[in-house]
């Protein structure tokens, strides 16, 4: 149902200077329908071969420009589509078709040519040309399009979407527990099942949208003109026909679900493989929610989970200190980066023994060096008793300015020293400047 290029017709070049041969031929297949152009030498020949790929090529040896055989050699090296060159000559001896054959043309033909064999010859050649063209693009077993295919396809919807701003989606599906399938039924069910599959697909798929075998047993269905919620709902339809097909093998019935994720093209994903590679993340999901059910790819929730999640913890007995720092970290704007969080406490020890420590999260801990019953060194130790300064990063804040004083901060595995008293703006850039550099 899907034609490359549906502007694309099949076309017939005739290269010859013989004027008389070619309107006869030019006749004959104009009468059959085909399109016929001609070119009157090699030169002339070699540009319309370019410019239409024309399916069928004759080609005379003898030309007033140029010998056929340096054409051939010439087309051999360029030419992208599928083409049949036949050289046509009145000079019909073994040499030139053996020549013929070496150059990698399909046939030889002496002139003059009967015309019910031309005729015959044609309609054979774009018939195989056809299945040949089929079978590049079809996948053996399920008879829906391979990955080659697909890939090339969806280069031209999301060109399609650029250029139009129509929507666009796809979908990854993959079948559960497949494995378990081959295993208890053997391979050759398991096989039945891809083939009942893809069947179910053509079924329930509508004309424009392109069902394809990605690899073993993975799909993506091309929905063009589609947003996300309605391949949604197309998917799920899919999903509940196929937990509700009844497969058979040797005399017990089994039923086989299967997982989806779903893409829409938007201004960030307009590449193949970002495409396929936000699709086959919200598969991901669908498989750790449990399987047999359709995700469909959440952008926000992508990047908020690609944020580093940084808590900013402020160690200080003086409360305005603690507030004032808290206060201007919940204003400061959300980020695409990262995301901040705050936390507060008046001493080091019911620091310590709050639950404080995630693994999932980068610390920025201001801890004062003053401090009641258990001084900000002390707490520092025991910080970094546990935990590098890869994720943890520690600031004294300290009114003891002079060498010694930040000799032994940084002994005791402090990362940076603010002096009070300190403004907030400056404490804040500063802030901002080690989350660049230590965790960004
Ligand atoms: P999950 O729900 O996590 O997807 O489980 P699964 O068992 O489907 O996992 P996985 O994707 O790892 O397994 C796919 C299996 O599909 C592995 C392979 O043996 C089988 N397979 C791949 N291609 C074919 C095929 O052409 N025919 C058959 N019968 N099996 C295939
Ligand atoms: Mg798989
Ligand atoms: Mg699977």
């Amino acid at each position: 149902t899907i034609i490359k290029n549906p502007a694309k017709q099949d076309f017939i070049l005739i290269i010859d200077d013989d004027v008389v041969f070619i309107s006869y031929l030019k006749n004959v297949l104009e009468k059959k329908g085909y399109s016929v152009i001609a070119a009157h030498n090699g030169k002339r020949g070699l540009a319309l071969i370019y410019e239409l790929q024309p399916s069928i090529v004759f080609l005379d040896i003898m030309l007033p420009d140029s010998n056929g055989f340096s054409i051939l050699d010439n087309i051999k090296k360029t030419k992208k589509e599928l083409m049949f060159v036949t050289v046509i000559s009145s000079n019909d001896c073994k040499e030139n078709r053996i020549r013929t054959l070496e150059m990698g043309a399909m046939d030889f033909m002496a002139k003059p040519i009967d015309e019910e064999l031309l005729i015959a010859y044609v309609s054979n050649r774009l018939a195989y040309k056809r299945e040949l063209e089929q079978a590049i693009v079809i996948d053996e077993l399920t008879q829906i399009y391979n990955r080659k295919f697909m890939e090339s396809q969806m280069k031209l919807f999301i060109k399609h979407h650029q250029q139009n701003k129509e929507h666009f989606s796809i979908a990854i599906i993959d079948l559960d527990y497949f494995k378990k399938v081959n295993d208890t039924y053997g391979h050759l069910v398991g096989d039945e099942v891809l083939k009942g599959f893809a069947s179910l697909v053509k079924e329930l798929k509508e004309a424009e949208e392109i069902a394809c075998r990605y690899g073993g047993e993975e799909f993506v269905i091309l929905m063009p003109r589609t947003t996300k919620k309605e391949a949604f709902i197309f998917i799920e339809k899919l999903r509940t026909s196929m937990e509700k097909k009844t497969f058979t093998a040797n005399g017990t019935s089994f039923h086989v679900t299967f997982s989806s994720g779903i893409a829409e093209a938007t201004s960030t994903n307009l590449h193949p493989k970002k495409m396929l590679e936000e699709a086959d993340q919200a598969l991901y999901t669908a498989k750790q929610l449990g399987r047999n059910q359709t995700i469909i790819f959440d952008n926000v929730a992508a990047v908020e989970k690609r944020k580093v999640k940084i808590k900013i913890v402020v160690i200080d007995d003086v409360y305005i200190i603690r507030d004032l720092i808290t206060n201007h970290f919940k204003h400061l704007e959300e980020n695409d980066d990262y995301r901040i969080e705050t936390l507060s406490f008046p001493d080091g020890i019911s620091f310590l023994e709050s639950n404080w420590y995630d693994p999932a999260c980068k610390y920025i801990i201001l801890l004062d060096w003053i401090l009641p019953q258990m001084d900000g060194i002390e707490v520092l130790s025991k910080i970094r008793e546990q935990h590098a300064s890869s994720n943890v990063i520690v600031s004294m804040l300290t009114s003891r300015v002079g060498e010694e004083y930040v000799m032994k901060a940084f002994i005791n595995g402090a990362d940076d020293y603010i002096v009070k008293p300190f403004n907030v703006a400056e404490v804040s850039e500063r802030i901002v400047r080690l989350i660049h550099q230590m965790f960004l």
